[in-house]
């Protein structure tokens, strides 16, 4: 598979709305650039006595619009231009549905699936400590992302407490619910995603109810994604998979039984009743939707062609490529863009920041309420002015993020 590189990627989103912004060629170069970024080298005491040093890096992409608010990923194959592709996408993704707050991503390049969780939380511990200066309730807002949970949110808020000697709920979020967590932010990213799907569907005359649909991924969003789908929207889930594999079931598969089969094995796969498939096998089934829900660049000029789903829904951040971007438009399968689709994470963490300032804690149906509004109103104006100037979604989307990014720097006088 051809190397892609997700900042590059962004970049070539950011260009194509600039015409229609009328953005100069110099405020483009300086909207392609991440405003800061730390780079830090942890050293963590393993289980077994040996010191080893782990790479991380924090980028503050844009905080024009306010502090800026994004997950950190623990990941083996972690790059700073990664990192800079997703805080440039955090930051299109809160200013599309109006959040007070810039774009951020943290990563640290390490494997936790190898390590105990004494091992990770010393990391968790040490990578707060080498970036405390930068971060802050409000500066810097980190979150969990890809391999990170609510535990490790809660020993980096420990840590940053300690540092600075009083208890600083407010500076991460996707916290566990007793320790300034907010309801519904574990499942937030699918719930807003089947929000989304929701209304699109609507839209493109797809009948919800017994849709086939694929899910690529079986981690954090991957797996509420389809449990809300199968449970709530009564969509038949036919495949998911996860990094070992994926299964594949004609009739749909038991989601419950199939968490349960995960929990006990480790992995989707060999789960009675569905054949064993390959993550490949899955981007081509003919499914009603493929959500893509685990790492970026799944989908490429490499598999792009055998897609045969009628309409795809980015739950993961930068699942397609951008030269697959562009066959897909021209095949007339919709996407529904990341910076849209997944916005609910990052919605319900800024409800949890507003809950932390006020010490408060609301009710799930209040912020499930919370969500869907903001998710249906970024739907309907992104829907609207791509339908309008004959765009895809992901265009509109980004003309929206833009405009807005570039209006807050213009008020402030920096451009
Ligand atoms: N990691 C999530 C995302 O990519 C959520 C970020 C946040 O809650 O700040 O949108």
């Amino acid at each position: 598979m051809a190397e892609q590189n997700l900042f590059e990627e962004v970049k070539r989103h950011l260009c194509s709305c600039s015409a229609d912004l009328q953005i100069t060629p110099n405020l483009e170069a300086v909207m392609k650039l991440p405003m800061r970024e730390l780079h830090v080298s942890i050293p963590v005491r393993m289980d077994d006595g040996s010191l080893r040093a782990f790479s991380g890096f924090r980028v503050q992409y844009n905080d024009a619009l306010g502090p800026t608010k994004g997950g950190i990923r623990f990941h083996p194959d972690e790059t700073i231009d990664t990192i800079r592709g997703l805080a440039a996408i955090m930051t299109w993704k809160c200013a599309l549905h109006n959040l007070p707050l810039g774009g951020a991503k943290g990563g640290v390049i390490c494997n936790p699936k190898k390590m105990s969780q004494g091992e990770i939380e010393r990391l968790s511990r040490a990578y707060i400590q080498a970036i405390s200066h930068f971060i802050g309730p409000d500066r810097d807002i980190p979150a969990p992302d890809v391999y990170t949970d609510s535990s490790v949110m809660a020993w980096m808020m420990d840590e940053y407490s300690r540092i600075f000697r009083k208890t600083t709920f407010g500076v991460i979020t996707g916290k566990p619910l007793s320790l300034g967590g907010s309801e519904g932010r574990e499942d937030a990213t699918a719930r807003g995603g089947w929000f989304i799907v929701r209304e699109a569907v609507k839209d493109l005359g797809i009948i919800l109810e017994g849709a086939r649909v694929a899910v690529q991924g079986f981690g954090n969003v991957g797996s509420h994604a389809a449990r809300i789908g199968q449970g709530e929207y009564s969509v038949q889930v036919v495949a998911v998979s996860d990094s070992s594999g994926g299964v594949y079931a004609k009739d749909g598969l038991d989601i419950r039984a199939l968490l349960d089969h995960k929990e006990k094995t480790g992995s989707v796969r060999d789960f009675s009743g569905a054949r064993n498939i390959t993550n490949e096998e899955l981007i081509g089934l003919d499914v009603d939707i493929l959500i893509p829900a685990a790492l970026e660049n799944v989908i490429t000029l490499d598999n792009a062609s055998q897609v045969r789903a009628r309409l795809i829904a980015e739950f993961a951040n930068g699942p397609v490529s951008g030269d697959a971007d562009a066959l897909l438009h021209a095949r007339g399968i919709p996407i529904l863009p990341d910076i849209l689709c997944n916005g609910g994470g990052v919605i319900v963490s800024y409800l949890e920041m507003v809950q932390n300032f006020n010490l408060d804690h609301w009710e799930g149906e209040e912020v499930n309420r919370r969500l869907e509004k903001k998710m249906v109103d970024a739907y309907k104006v992104v829907h609207d002015l791509a339908s309008r100037n004959h765009v895809p979604m992901r265009q509109a989307a980004y003309t929206i993020a833009v405009g807005r990014v570039v209006k807050a720097m213009k008020y402030r006088g920096w451009v």
